[in-house]
């Protein structure tokens, strides 16, 4: 017999045995049987080599289309017979009517969250609604519609991630996007689009994600929740904020709480305010928590600045309006005792999973 016949009759004997076997390991073994080292196809072609010369690149040829359509049936009967391995498997299991039910892993809310929902519900019985704005923003929002023009000082008090011009990285000299493109650096955009899309009176609050390009250390992230607060309407005061919040404060820390107003600075709030809540810590003597004065500043707030009502289609002399931003991160700390904010990003389950009592 030549070694053409030989090479015929051990397809056609591989294809039969191949589809007579039953389960994925009867398919390895012959797997074995036909190309392993010393398989059958393999001792056909060591015997290539005693061929005549003219008649080698055929058989060669021949050789290796047996190969190929040996591995691809054998490739063929592993996925069936495997998938039948498997309805067989999970029929057995659906008709195991014995066998223990299996617990259900229910995830929870990151402590962060679980503050800025017990906020919402705070702030809903005060009658605010949730409004969200986008986390990428543009300069005109993040800045200038909030009376921070290009080159005011004031921009030193945010360090702005740029979202880079399009093909800037790849070409290797990254530039900010022409288009202004950043991440938010505060909630504070949201007041002008709240105030450009929603009627009178306004009462909302915005949470959410904010960025910044900080150096990160157990206080500081370059990323972080802030919940903006905003009311527009007619003949709205300072003493309607200060009511507000002092609500607020009681609401989360118990009715004894006392507060103060201390004079702040921002740019879209004139005149600003720092609001400080007795100390949560040693409740007033002083303590580490609030460097010995017994004070804890937990939001910054303000009357909105007129150029901000304008920026927001309304006139300042008909309309005023106050905002507060709180920052449920520190919020989050101070509730729980934590030590560290990087703990709220570390992706750490063991961290997270402290909290899931009740959740
Ligand atoms: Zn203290």
């Amino acid at each position: 017999m030549s070694l053409a016949d030989d090479l015929a009759t051990l397809r056609a004997s591989a294809r039969d045995r191949l589809s007579a076997a039953t389960s994925a390991d009867a398919v390895e073994a012959l797997r074995h049987e036909l190309l392993g080292r010393s398989g059958e196809l393999t001792v056909l072609l060591r015997a290539l080599g005693t061929a005549p010369e003219a008649e080698r690149p055929a058989l060669g040829r021949a050789a290796n289309e047996v190969r190929g359509e040996i591995e691809a049936t054998i490739n063929g009967r592993l996925e069936t017979l495997r998938g039948a391995d498997l309805e067989r498997r999970l029929s057995d299991e659906a008709l195991d009517m014995s066998a223990p039910g299996r617990a259900v892993r229910m995830g929870h809310l990151h402590p962060v969250m679980t503050l800025m929902r017990d906020l919402r519900e705070i702030f809903h019985a005060y009658g605010f609604e949730v409004y969200e704005g986008p986390e990428i923003e543009t300069d005109e929002y993040n800045f200038e519609l909030l009376n921070i023009p290009p080159d005011h000082p004031a921009r030193d008090l945010w360090d702005t991630l740029y979202v880079a011009e399009p093909g800037s990285v790849e070409a290797g000299d990254p530039r900010p996007a022409e288009d202004g493109t950043i991440l938010r650096t505060h909630t504070s955009p949201v007041q002008v689009r709240a105030m450009r899309a929603l009627d009178l009176p306004i009462r909302v609050i915005t949470p959410g994600r904010c960025f910044r390009y900080e150096a990160v250390d157990a206080s500081h992230g370059f990323e972080f929740h802030q919940i903006e607060g905003l009311v527009i309407d007619h003949d709205t005061s300072l003493a309607d904020l200060k009511g507000m919040l002092e609500e607020i404060a009681r609401a989360l820390y118990g009715r004894d709480t006392r507060t103060r107003f201390r004079p702040g600075y921002y740019p879209f709030t004139e005149p600003s305010v720092a609001f400080d809540v007795t100390c949560l810590v040693c409740g007033g003597p002083g303590c580490a928590a609030c460097g010995r004065t017994g004070w804890m500043t937990i939001l910054g707030a303000g009357m909105v600045h007129p150029e901000v009502i304008r920026s927001g289609g309304f006139d300042p002399d008909e309309v005023q309006g106050y905002a507060f931003g709180l920052g449920p991160d520190r919020m989050t700390m101070l509730r729980h005792g934590i030590g560290d904010i990087r703990l709220f990003f570390s992706a750490d389950l063991r961290f997270v999973t402290q909290f899931a009592e009740g959740r």
